[in-house]
Order: structure tokens, then C-alpha cells, then sequence
């Protein structure tokens, strides 16, 4: 019965150029062993897994399904939001409160007859290394770099050198406002996710001074009235950034400000966008960002030209923010990544800072980004965050200096964290002169 789908009688033409693609050898297929009617029967019975159905994730499920792959799954744990309607074009006003796997994955079907979608309303960390082992093909359109961290490491401690079906290529899209970056990874074999993390440095704080004394930008109005204003004159005992009572008193500070210095373009929705950290998501930037990601599934599934990853190039960032641009380029693998490296990295630090400012530096260091690190050096637990026995135990050296606590400069220090549960990050201790 399932044969009998592959080619609907109803939708002939829809698959007439695509076939043309994929069925005919080119440049770049080995005719020694090249058949076209595998690559299409090969692409049919390929699992693939798409992990979120947001404003990517629906580009993505549309793609995917338009370009012939049949039997996908998707990785959601949100329901619809109202917000969401004008982008996430699978969904309607009916569908808010419900869960965007399951509704996306049902409106692609109805449209695109023959697909089978798979929606998992859930956590990507709810699944085990046996679930994510049944595809050959994952695809990333998320918004989180924990999660992305998450199955980066997964798939990567899923590589068994001797089982060639344990290389999982990852493919992963991202946007951000005009911007967005389409990157291949093959775990193991190139740079991943945790090697290019300092590609998602937290962005730079605006120095307090420019702040105080010389804003120049509407921000640096709002970010006076949110870090300095509000600290003041404290008009409630504690912000919350949803309260449209609270953004309205950062809104007028900051437009007094901001007539002050003569600088234009505060606004109400600027206020909340900068308090609450928000970055505009435009519709047009997912698409296309998840067509570039689409193309590298369907380039890597049946063959038909050179993708990214493989030999050189495997990152493809795209920036509408200053007419149009986008570069390609070779990230390199890193020696010393936590993630699919062998070494230790260096981490400079100052042998007078206590382990508590140790501790706290790790979220903000681009390359670490840790939220909830624990601490071991050599036969020595530094500070444990659970359990609670031994965070209590260990709790006292947080105080302590780097000295106090007899570490030495060139001495191997693991670091672990609750969100990356199966990686150890090692870092070598340089000291500051
Ligand atoms: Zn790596």
C-alpha cells in the first residue's frame, strides 16, 4: 500500500522536476554506480527528523515534504502562540493553545499527499540515544543553543567508528532578525556546534558610562531607564517586564531622556523589545534560511551536487541587515572542543578570584557558556551544584581563592552542567601575570 502513495495519481506534475533533479546523473555522481531510481526509492524510505516547528520548523516540515522526502518526524514542546500567527504559517487563530508538532505535522500532510509526519510534543532530552539512531538525516530550526548544544553532543557521542549508520550528519538553521546562518555538521569528522559556539557569544553589555553620561542610540535611553532610572527612584518593588503599567515608567523616563540628548525613535514597543531582550523574527529570514538548510537535506540525501561540510566549507551565514550578503566559509574543528576534541582548553584566570567568581564567569565566557557549572579538579571536588548533600559541603569553598584552594597554574580542571549531561568540559588554569 505504501508504494501505491509514493506517486498519487491526483499529483503527477508535483514531482515531475524534482525527479529530473534527483533521477538523472550529474557532475558530480559516480556513473559506475549511480541509479536513479534508488536515489528517489532510497529518498522514500529515508527517516529524517526535523526538531522544532516554529518560525524555521514550518519552513522546514514545507520543504522537507515538497522535496521528497516521506517519512519525517518533528520535535516540538510548545503550543501555539497568538504572537505566532504571523509567521508560523501552518497555524490559525483555531489552532492557538495546541501543540505546533502536531498541528504542523497534520497541515503538511493534508497538503502534500503521500508524506508521513511524525509529531513529538515533548523535549528533544526526552529521547535516548536509540530513538535519534532510527534517522539518517537531522535538521535543526531552533532558537535555543542549549538545545542545539544538546543534540550536537548526542549524535556526536552516538559515532561508532566501525558502524557507518551512527554518523548522523546535523544540519542547522538559525535567524536572528535579518541575519541567519545555514551550517552542515558531521560529527566527528567537522567542526561542530560546541567548536563554533563563540559564534554565539552573549552579546556585549553597553558600557554603564556611555549609559550615564553620553547615550547616543534610543537603546542607550531605554537601558538608562531599565539599569539606572528604575534603581533610583524605584516606582515598584521589583520590575516585571511583563507588566504593562512597569514598561509604561521606563517608556516615559526614557523619552525624557532621550529629548534631553535630542536623539529620536523611543518608542513603547522599543521599550519593551530592549528590556525584554527581544529580537524582531521576520518571516521572510526563516525561509531563507530553511531553504538553504532543505537544500543541504536534499543535496546529502540523493547526491545531486556538492553540500556544505564535505570537503571544505560548512558555514553558510547570510545577513540582510546591510543590503544583502552572505560568505561561506571553513570552520575549522577545534583540537581543544569539549564536545569532539581530545585536549584541555587554556582558561585564564586570576589567582586572587575566589571559586565563586570562577564559577560565575562560566556563563558569560563565549567559548563556555555554562549556567549551572560543578567543579572537580584532581582528586578534588571543587563545587558540586547537587545534590544537595554535597552542594552543602562544598559550598564553603566558594569563598575561598583560587590560591586558598591550592590550584596551580597548568593544573586540569573538569567542568560539568545539568543542561550538557554527557559532556566534560576540561579546561587547562593559566594565571593572569
Ligand atoms: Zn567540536
Amino acid at each position: 500500500m505504501a508504494s501505491a502513495q509514493v506517486y498519487p495519481a491526483s499529483e503527477p506534475a508535483r514531482w515531475i522536476y524534482l525527479d529530473r533533479i534527483r533521477t538523472r546523473p550529474g557532475p558530480f555522481t559516480n556513473p559506475d554506480i549511480f541509479s536513479g531510481e534508488q536515489v528517489a526509492a532510497a529518498m522514500e524510505t529515508m527517516k529524517i527528523l526535523v526538531i522544532g516547528a516554529g518560525g524555521l520548523g514550518c519552513e522546514l516540515l514545507k520543504n522537507l515534504a515538497l522535496s521528497g522526502f516521506k517519512d519525517i518526524h518533528v520535535i516540538d514542546m510548545d503550543t501555539i502562540d497568538i504572537s505566532n500567527l504571523n509567521r508560523q504559517f501552518l497555524f490559525r487563530q483555531a489552532d492557538v493553545g495546541k501543540s505546533k508538532a502536531e498541528v504542523a505535522a497534520r497541515f503538511v500532510e493534508k497538503r502534500v499527499k503521500g508524506v508521513k509526519i511524525t509529531p513529538h510534543n515533548c523535549r528533544i532530552q526526552d529521547f535516548d540515544e536509540d530513538f535519534y539512531m532510527q534517522f539518517q538525516l537531522v535538521v535543526c530550526g531552533l532558537d535555543s543553543i542549549e538545545a542545539r548544544r544538546w543534540i550536537n553532543a548526542t549524535l556526536i557521542n552516538m559515532v561508532d567508528e566501525e558502524v557507518e549508520d551512527s554518523y548522523k550528519p546535523l544540519i542547522d538553521g538559525g535567524t536572528e532578525g535579518f541575519k541567519g546562518q545555514a551550517r552542515v555538521i558531521f560529527p566527528t569528522v567537522t567542526s561542530c556546534i560546541e567548536c563554533q559556539l563563540d559564534m554565539h557569544a552573549p552579546r556585549a553589555a553597553v558600557p554603564l558610562c556611555t549609559l550615564a553620561s553620553i547615550p547616543r542610540q534610543p537603546e542607550h535611553c531605554v537601558e538608562w531607564a531599565h539599569v539606572i532610572a528604575w534603581d533610583q527612584e524605584k516606582p515598584f518593588p521589583e520590575l516585571d517586564k511583563d507588566d504593562p503599567e512597569h514598561i509604561t515608567w521606563l517608556y516615559q523616563k526614557a523619552l525624557a531622556r532621550a529629548q534631553e540628548f535630542n536623539i529620536s525613535g523611543v518608542t513603547y514597543s522599543l521599550t519593551q523589545g530592549v528590556v525584554k531582550n527581544i529580537i524582531p523574527a521576520i518571516a521572510a529570514t526563516n525561509s531563507v534560511v530553511a531553504a538553504a538548510c532543505c537544500n543541504e537535506a536534499l543535496k546529502i540525501a540523493s547526491n545531486c551536487a556538492p553540500f556544505l561540510g564535505l570537503p571544505e566549507e560548512n558555514y553558510m551565514m547570510y545577513s540582510g541587515n546591510d543590503s544583502v550578503y552572505t560568505y561561506t566559509f571553513k570552520h575549522e574543528k577545534k583540537d581543544d572542543c569539549p564536545v569532539c576534541g581530545q585536549l584541555a582548553r587554556d582558561l585564564t584566570v586570576d589567582p586572587a578570584w575566589t571559586l565563586r567568581e570562577l564559577v560565575e564567569s562560566f556563563a558569560a565566557r563565549p567559548e563556555a557558556q555554562l549556567k549551572k557549572p560543578s567543579l572537580r579538579a584532581e582528586g578534588k571536588t571543587l563545587y558540586m551544584q547537587s545534590p544537595p548533600s554535597l552542594e552543602a559541603q562544598t559550598r564553603p569553598n566558594l569563598e575561598k581563592t583560587l590560591t586558598e584552594l591550592g590550584l596551580e597554574a597548568g593544573q586540569e580542571i573538569g567542568v560539568t552542567d545539568p543542561a550538557f549531561a554527557t559532556v566534560l568540559f576540561k579546561f587547562k588554569l593559566k594565571f593572569k601575570p
